[in-house]
């Protein structure tokens, strides 16, 4: 899932194959600015001040959140030296178009020092997962043979009960995503600063959610690797747990829906439409409802918060 992830976001163009809120909305990346200002006041305003994105696709979310803080938090935005954890050469062009003056990172450990404020939204889906059955009471793991799984013996951590698999018997884990978090929030622990994770996924373990889209579709996951999106849901309980393992604190998960909801989405979108055309007016009071609807992007993407322990309440994020 990894080598053909990286082939993929490396060769193809991902969004011509599935969206994502920032690409959905402008309001998006506008409201996770204004929020990131108000983070950074939380934190005594420290200057300069790394504002990180993982995986930040086409730049759009960190350009809409910089015009916003620009005009609106001019103290915060001079602050801000932005640094990017980007693997795609292809989409460190994009970013590059449009922020060009980010530092790039192959991964976390490539940040300098000192206090922090990170963004990810569908950055930790995309990390491989593995996927493990129980069958007659025992793990095995899931291989890729071909188009097809093999199963060989093998438990997911030593000594997990295999009750922890779903109703039908599987466990999918991110390790990747485990550790990406864990080394977040022990230099969060430890240095400071704040983390706001955006994703799909519920709180426990998924079962199978292994998809692939390609060409705008659904496919088989197993087929034409490389050329298909390949995600999977996050698990926030294991992400959470990974985080506090390190001594952080975690605010959330909340909807995505009740997150943008509070930090006032309707709003901001009834005053970018109010005087523009009809249509054009729909089309941005559409795009908003998008992300907070239920039965669109409201519920099964959920928002957590990384701070250090003893953190004040962050905005939109009370359960
Ligand atoms: N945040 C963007 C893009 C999401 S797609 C948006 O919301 O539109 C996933 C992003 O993570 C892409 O930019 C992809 O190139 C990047 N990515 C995937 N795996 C990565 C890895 N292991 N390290 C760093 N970036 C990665």
């Amino acid at each position: 899932m990894g080598r053909a992830n990286a082939a993929y976001y490396a060769g193809q163009d991902p969004f011509g194959d599935f969206t994502t809120a920032p690409e959905i909305s402008q309001v998006f990346g506008e409201l996770i600015g204004a929020w990131a200002a108000i983070a950074w006041a939380a934190m005594g305003s420290p200057a300069p001040v790394i504002l990180a994105e993982a995986g930040p696709g086409r730049g759009s979310l960190m350009a809409d959140a910089r015009r916003l803080t620009a005009r609106v938090a001019p103290e915060f935005h001079a602050a801000c030296a932005v640094h990017f954890i980007e693997t795609s050469p292809r989409l460190r062009a994009e970013q590059e178009a449009r922020i060009p003056e980010a530092h790039w990172h192959d991964d976390l450990s490539g940040l300098p020092d000192g206090p922090l404020i990170l963004i990810g939204n569908e950055f930790l889906d995309a990390l491989p997962i593995r996927q493990f059955r129980v069958v007659d009471g025992a793990w095995f793991e899931r291989h890729v043979s071909g188009t097809g799984f093999v199963e060989m013996p093998c438990d997911p951590q030593p000594g997990l009960p295999p009750e922890e698999a779903d109703p039908q018997g599987i466990l999918e884990r991110n390790e990747p995503a485990e550790r990406f978090v864990a080394s977040l929030s022990q230099r969060i622990a430890t240095m400071g600063g704040i983390a706001l994770l955006i994703d799909y996924g519920g709180l426990t373990n998924p079962g199978d959610s292994l998809q692939a889209i390609r060409a705008k579709r659904m496919a088989p996951p197993l087929e034409n690797a490389g050329e298909a999106d390949l995600t999977a849901l996050v698990d926030f309980g294991a992400v959470s747990r990974a985080a506090l393992a390190q001594g952080a604190a975690v605010q959330g998960p909340v909807t995505q829906g009740a997150f943008l909801t509070a930090l006032g989405i309707l709003p901001r979108a009834i005053k970018l439409a109010a005087g523009r055309p009809e249509t054009e007016a729909a089309a941005i009071m559409g795009a908003a409802r998008r992300l907070v609807e239920p039965t669109a992007m409201g519920r099964l993407f959920k928002v957590i918060a990384i701070t250090p322990t003893g953190f004040p309440p962050l905005p939109g994020l009370a359960a």
